[in-house]
């Protein structure tokens, strides 16, 4: 049985910050109270080349050295996380970018205090297509069923 309405593919990385300051579990399980499925999940160091592709889009910005050496500064946990609509899902639970200003109740907002903020979240479904890919091996993607799906989703959202 394959639910083909919930497979929407989300990358979360804990951060350096989160394995140094022993949060893995707290973050993985947040993401399996929300009802996401783990499909994914591994420790590893992030390469400069990785890192510059993964933040294309702050490259060029003057704060991108000191990005790029926390990100180095210790190995990270990479997961995929899957459900319906699971990239809007984790970004809500994950807050606003500066944890400083994220609200209560959100993992930045209850975990950490500025821009070192736990967590990475993919931001757009085609972006976590993208970052599954970058971030891992076909191999290393599992596909199963979850029977608590049955609670975690109404038959329609099943669909
Ligand atoms: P992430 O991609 O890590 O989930 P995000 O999507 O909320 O975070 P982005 O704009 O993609 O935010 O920035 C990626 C990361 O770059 C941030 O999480 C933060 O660690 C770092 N960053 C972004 N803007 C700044 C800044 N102005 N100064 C320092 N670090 C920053
Ligand atoms: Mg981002």
């Amino acid at each position: 049985m394959r639910f083909d309405g919930v497979h929407e593919k989300t990358v979360v990385i804990i951060k350096p910050d989160g394995v140094q300051r022993s949060l893995v579990g707290e973050v993985t399980k947040r993401l399996e109270m929300k009802g996401l499925k783990i499909v994914a999940m591994k420790m590893m160091i992030l390469s400069e080349d990785k890192l510059r592709e993964h933040y294309a889009h702050h490259v060029e910005k003057p704060f991108y050295p000191g990005l790029e050496a926390f990100m180095k500064s210790s190995p990270v946990v990479a997961m995929v996380a899957e459900g319906k609509d699971a990239v809007a899902a984790v970004r809500l639970i994950a807050g606003v970018t500066n944890a400083g200003k994220a609200d209560g109740g959100t993992i930045r907002g209850d975990l950490a205090m500025g821009m070192c903020n736990v967590i990475h979240c993919s931001d757009s479904p085609e972006n976590g297509e993208a970052e599954v890919k970058r971030f891992f091996d076909e191999s290393e993607v599992f596909e199963y069923n979850k029977t608590e799906w049955l609670h975690v989703y109404m038959e329609d959202e099943r669909a």
